[in-house]
């Protein structure tokens, strides 16, 4: 950031909201708030649910276009009347700091350095990588089998590479014995969208648990009526894992701060692009 503010460049992150998505309105706002806070440019462009696909692509096409844009992510998900993959396959892959372009799935895959991770899995491997957890040869296993969570996570951890070099399963809801799996999982990933499914009794004792779920469910003795909580059952899992990661505040905040690494990322490749 100081060098390229040195070079007269400040990274643009342009988050675009279509319709009215209750969580997705939260998760952009938040988006812009800590983009604004480390001092990038972060705007939100919001359109009604109404819009068309062909509407979004060209606005797409428009910040695609804008040397002030430096990264784009389009929050998903999307109404149902717009498809989502012609979306992100329009965001040009310089462009793409979701990582979800299938440009930078593969250069993920391959494991070369030059494209954009996804976030999410991104902010998981360095939650591992400066807590000192030890992936190498480590048993990991992945609740999940999503293109935003759990394929790109099995994809970073059997990198051969720091952070990665695991042995790794990917589990989900065609998985036999699920359990059995968990259960012998140096480095247990939880990303099912199930609320507090993975309790103790499923975690080896000493396990590094990382809880990637984000579910609301009701609370009464909450004044709002509902609570965030995570994949894993907490206080019982707590009490077996040798670390945890907490809902909310343990891989959200990673993800965030992966999107502005991303977006850093892309001003400084642009910058060396054009001799800034
Ligand atoms: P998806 O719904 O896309 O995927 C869920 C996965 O879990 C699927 O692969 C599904 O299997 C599997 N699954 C569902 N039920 C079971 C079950 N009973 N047993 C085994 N596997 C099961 O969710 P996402 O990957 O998008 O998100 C997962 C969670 O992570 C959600 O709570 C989401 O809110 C949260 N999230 C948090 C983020 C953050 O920044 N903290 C970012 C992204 C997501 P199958 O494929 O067979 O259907």
């Amino acid at each position: 950031m100081i060098a390229l503010a040195a070079r007269g460049v400040v990274p643009g992150l342009s988050v675009v909201l279509v319709g009215d998505d209750a969580a997705s309105a939260v998760y952009v706002a938040n988006k812009e708030k800590f983009a604004r806070q480390v001092g990038m440019h972060g705007d939100t462009i919001r359109l009604p649910a109404s819009t068309t696909q062909a509407e979004l692509l060209a606005l797409v096409e428009q910040l695609n276009a804008d040397d002030a844009v430096h990264g784009i992510l389009v929050q998903m998900p999307l109404p149902s009347h717009i498809d989502p993959d012609v979306v992100i396959r329009h965001i040009a892959p310089h462009k793409d700091v979701d990582g979800f372009h299938p440009v930078n799935v593969g250069k993920m895959l391959i494991g070369h350095t030059d494209g954009f991770l996804p976030c999410t899995p991104a902010g998981v491997i360095e939650l591992l990588v400066r807590s000192g957890v030890e992936t190498r040869g480590a048993e990991a296993v992945i609740v999940g089998r999503s293109n935003i969570v759990g394929k790109p996570m099995a994809a970073l951890l059997v990198q051969a590479r720091a952070g990665g070099d695991a042995t790794v399963t990917v589990c989900h809801s065609r998985s036999r014995d699920l359990f059995e799996h968990t259960r012998r999982a140096d480095i247990l990933i939880a990303a099912v969208g199930r609320a507090e499914m993975i309790r103790g009794e499923h975690i080896k004792p000493g396990a590094t648990v990382i809880d990637v779920g984000m579910n609301r469910v009701a609370d009464a003795s909450r004044a709002s009526g509902s609570r965030l909580c995570g994949d894993v059952h907490f206080e019982s899992a707590e009490a077996v894992a040798g670390k945890i990661t907490p809902v909310p505040g343990g891989v959200g905040p990673m993800t965030i701060a992966m999107l502005l690494q991303n977006t850093v990322r892309a001003a400084e490749r642009t910058a060396s692009r054009i001799g800034a």
